[in-house]
Parts: structure tokens; sequence; C-alpha cells
């Protein structure tokens, strides 16, 4: 029997100051692993993780994050793309400004962490990426057209990856939450909240550890074989997709 414990990698969570990015920090913590997070302050990462300042929408400021980061624990063996935002409008209200403001943030702020992770990704010929996405991406909200075109683009992004990148031990899966309470959530009309609650067949909301356990298995070795996936993790809402 083999008792070694397996190595730690360095995995970095964007937006992991609060939320399901902190849940899953703490998740990587827990299992042993060289643990970085983003926020835009700088601050508020669990202990046990380094912090580090990064805006997604800001290219220089993530080169920054990523040479503190690489200083600190080597190069990106595990990437989760977890920053976003959500600025709801029904479509007749959405100006361009809110559409292109969400799209920046969680898809091209994505593709940017995700182009920057990948290098060491393909020297070491192993590496893991696991999107962020929401339920809002495949099975569509009303007043979310920005944040569901955004959440959308993530599974173009991983199926791509996949193709380009599959032969070089990476994997890259979109995680599909449904309602997590998290603050993003805490703040929706108590109407929606339980038209919501209706809707989810398990009948209740999700913790955010119930996320960040299937993204440290998506991470693990038992997952060595699951690329261009997207897992739901919404309580049935989705059914699958
Ligand atoms: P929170 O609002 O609690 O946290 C959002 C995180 O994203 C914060 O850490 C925030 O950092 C970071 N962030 C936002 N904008 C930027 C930016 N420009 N640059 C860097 N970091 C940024 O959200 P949740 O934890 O609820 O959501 C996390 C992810 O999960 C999001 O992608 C969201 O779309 C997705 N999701 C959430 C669901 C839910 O029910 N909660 C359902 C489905 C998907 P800062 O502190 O600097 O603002």
């Amino acid at each position: 029997m083999d008792t070694t414990a397996p190595e730690p990698r360095s995995v970095l969570i964007t937006g992991g100051n609060r939320g399901i990015g902190r849940a899953i920090a703490e998740e990587f913590v827990r299992r042993g692993d060289k643990v970085a997070v983003t926020s835009r302050s700088g601050q508020g990462g669990p202990e046990g993780a380094l912090t580090v300042a990064a805006d997604i929408t800001d290219g220089a400021s993530l080169d920054a994050a990523f040479a503190e980061i690489e200083a600190a624990h080597g190069p990106v063996e595990v990437l989760v793309a977890n920053a976003g935002i959500t600025d709801d409008q029904l479509l007749l209200r959405m100006d361009d400004a809110s559409f292109e403001s969400v799209v920046d943030t969680n898809l091209t702020g994505s593709f940017r962490t995700v182009k920057r992770s990948i290098k060491g990704m393909m020297r070491k010929k192993k590496g893991r990426i696991i999107l962020i996405s929401s339920v809002v991406g495949l099975y569509g909200s009303p007043g979310q057209v920005n944040y569901a075109a955004s959440k959308s683009g993530l599974v173009g992004i991983a199926r791509s990856l996949t193709r380009e990148l599959g032969s070089r031990g990476i994997t890259a899966n979109v995680v599909a939450p449904g309602y997590i309470a998290t603050e993003m959530t805490d703040g929706l009309p108590e109407e929606l909240k339980s038209q919501y609650l209706k809707a989810i067949p398990a009948a209740r909301f999700a913790d955010p550890s119930e996320v960040a356990r299937v993204v440290a298995f998506l991470a693990g070795d038992d997952a060595s074989y699951i690329s261009g996936a997207v897992i739901p993790v919404d309580g049935g809402l989705g059914m699958g997709h």
C-alpha cells in the first residue's frame, strides 16, 4: 500500500476572500495544498492561504498577482476561475456598459486568468482548470442576459481548451452551481428566493462547501479522465442540463 502523502500542489482560486471561492480555498487548504487566493483588496482570504491583490479585468494587475504567487508557491497547477459579478436588469433596461462589465469580469476575466496559468501546466504536462459557471448559463434567467451570456461562454472555453490541451495532461471543466447561500444571493428579493425554492427539486439552497468538494474532486487524481464536462451542483434544478 502506498502511504506517501500526495505532493502539495500550487492552487489558485480567484475571488477567494468570500462566498464560494473562500469555501473552495478552505477545502484545498484542508487537503494540504499550497493555496493562493485573489481579492481586489489583497486581503480577506482564509487562514493558511496566501491572499494577493488582483482585479481580473486588469491584465497588469493579474500579471503582478501571478508573479507573486509563482514566487511563493511555484507555477499554478490547479486554477479555479471563480471571481464573478452580477448586474441584473431586464433586457429593455440593460445598457451596453452593464453587459460589457459583466462579460469583462466573468468571461474575459476567466480567459485572462486561464491564459496566464497554462504555460506552467504545459511545461509540467499536468494541470487542472475549473471554471465556475452557473445554472443560469444553460437554464437562462429573466434579468440576467449579461450574466447568462458570460457564464455559458465558459463552457466554450473549457471545451476548446480540452481539445487544445487534452493531450498534454491538462483537463478543463465547468462547475455550474445552482442557488448557493452567499453575499451574491443574500440580496435577492424574498419573492424570488421563494420561487427558486419551489423550483429546486432538493427544496433547499446549498452551502458553499457543497460546491467546494466537487471542485476538489475535479482537481484530484480520481477525476483524471474527466474533461470538457459541465458538472451541475444545483439540487437538480437544471436536471443535468
Ligand atoms: P460573491 O459575490 O460572494 O464573491 C465574488 C468574488 O468575486 C469575490 O471574492 C470578489 O472579490 C470577486 N470578484 C468580483 N469581481 C472581481 C474582479 N473584477 N476582480 C477580481 N475579483 C473579483 O459571489 P459568490 O461566492 O456567490 O460567487 C462566486 C462565483 O460563483 C461567481 O462566479 C458566481 O457567478 C458563481 N455562482 C454563484 C452562485 C450563487 O448562488 N452564489 C450560483 C452560481 C454561480 P472582491 O472581494 O474583490 O469583490
